[in-house]
């Protein structure tokens, strides 16, 4: 869409109207805040990838609306591709089109209300601080909470899968987005973009591990084998890894993947395709051990096959931690007595997250930097706001890992 100065002033009258269900006073403020005269101004439009149609992103301009005195404007700087944004862009099971995806972004703060001053965990918020958003608050107490105990945010809004609507900057395949007031948002200007945008991905395996935990199994010397080593399978690895467990055996039918896994902090790795049938399988990961079971293990893939074959891995009385169905894969098939009953196995799910978690993500990140963790290394392509059906295209292709937005123009 293409839009000249005036039909911009028209266009956010009209909204301005449509939202307040009132026309502003001839005499009151302009409709659209002018932009402040020195350099790197705030444009009087924003563009956006709005999804349209399945597979097909078309870019749009919208006027930036007014800035309420509880929202922030923030430039957004990337945002990481998920595998939901594939699956809406693919079959739009939410029946969101159309609409802006992209919930894995980060940027910087240009504008702000006059009632905002700290972020969701009570840090100052300045303009040109860097920031994360997670869930918007509802009035759902137990969502709400800041507390790792309540439920987790599977059910709560989150910018990048909302409906459009007369905002339109309401996800982060944008040059700009629109925070507003009740959202959760965090100042996580002490990490780099990279970190920033792998924030969520990674805040999905530190509410595993901390799922993991609760079984009382998982402990500073387990042997811990993680099946799948896609992005998932690799982060969970790197968060065993800062919590200081070491002996780590990477499950996955890909070398390059296996080869990564050990660059991630694994101890051993076994190809399945190199181990014909469940039994010699399971030899292959007895093997990689040193002739032991695994105390615990983490399943990271989406495949049926694969719950019910890390079973097999586990000693009597170890724990196991479910975490890669995040679509509908179907069903597996396990064989109650052998596998649960007789094993006395404790068995968890674990689904996205918490606030808390989120909050520890941030320094999950710096530590994994820190121990020199190839952790940025996930984000293999990166790809500007008008290639974002590239971007998209690239991720349902299945090539390299992590796959982002990166605005070109910062
Ligand atoms: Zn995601």
């Amino acid at each position: 869409m293409n839009i000249n100065e005036n039909d911009v002033a028209a266009l956010v009258k009209a909204v301005l109207d449509e939202m307040t269900g009132k026309t502003p006073s001839a005499a009151g403020a302009p409709a659209v805040k002018r932009a402040p005269a020195q350099n790197g101004a705030i444009p009087k439009t924003a563009r956006v990838a709005m999804l349209t149609d399945l597979k097909k992103f078309e870019i749009k301009e919208y006027p930036i609306p007014e800035v309420g005195d509880d929202d922030i404007l923030v430039k957004v700087e990337g945002c990481g591709v998920c595998g939901t944004d594939a699956h809406e862009y693919k079959v739009d099971p939410f029946s969101l089109i159309p609409v802006v995806l992209g919930h894995e972004g980060t940027g910087e703060i240009v504008k702000m209300g006059k009632n905002v001053k700290t972020d969701s965990a009570g840090k100052p918020l300045n303009l040109g601080d860097k920031v994360v958003t997670c869930m918007i608050f509802k009035d759902n107490p137990d969502i709400t909470m800041f507390d790792l105990n309540k439920q987790n945010v599977g059910g709560a809004d989150v910018y990048g899968l909302l409906p459009d609507d007369d905002m339109h900057l309401n996800g982060w395949f944008s040059d700009y987005i629109l925070i507003r007031g009740g959202s959760t948002v965090f100042n996580v200007s002490d990490l780099d973009l990279d970190s920033r945008i792998l924030i969520e991905p990674c805040a999905v395996l530190v509410h595993a591990v901390e799922r993991a935990k609760t079984t009382n199994i998982l402990r500073f010397n387990s042997r811990v084998v993680v099946q799948g080593c896609g992005p998932i399978g690799l982060i969970c690895i790197a968060v065993l890894r800062t919590m200081g467990i070491e002996n780590i055996v990477a499950v996955d039918g890909n070398d390059q993947r296996l080869a990564f896994a050990k660059r991630m902090g694994a101890n051993e790795t076994v190809n399945f395709m190199q181990h014909k049938g469940i039994d010699a399988l399971t030899d292959g990961v007895k093997a990689a051990f040193g002739g032991y079971l695994a105390d615990f293990a983490f399943q990271c893939t989406g495949a049926p096959a694969a719950h019910s074959n890390i079973y097999h891995f586990i000693r009597n009385g170890g724990g196991l931690c479910e975490l890669g169905f995040f679509i509908n894969g179907g069903d597996a098939t396990i064989n109650p007595h052998f596998d649960l009953c007789s094993k006395e196995i404790t068995l968890v799910g674990s689904w996205v997250y918490t606030l808390r978690d989120y909050a520890t993500t941030f320094d999950f990140l710096k530590r994994a930097v820190a121990i020199g963790l190839p952790i940025k290394e996930l984000i293999t392509h990166r790809f500007s706001l008008d290639e974002m059906n590239e971007a998209l295209e690239t991720n349902l292709a299945q090539k390299g890992l992590k796959i982002a937005y990166i605005n070109k123009e910062i």
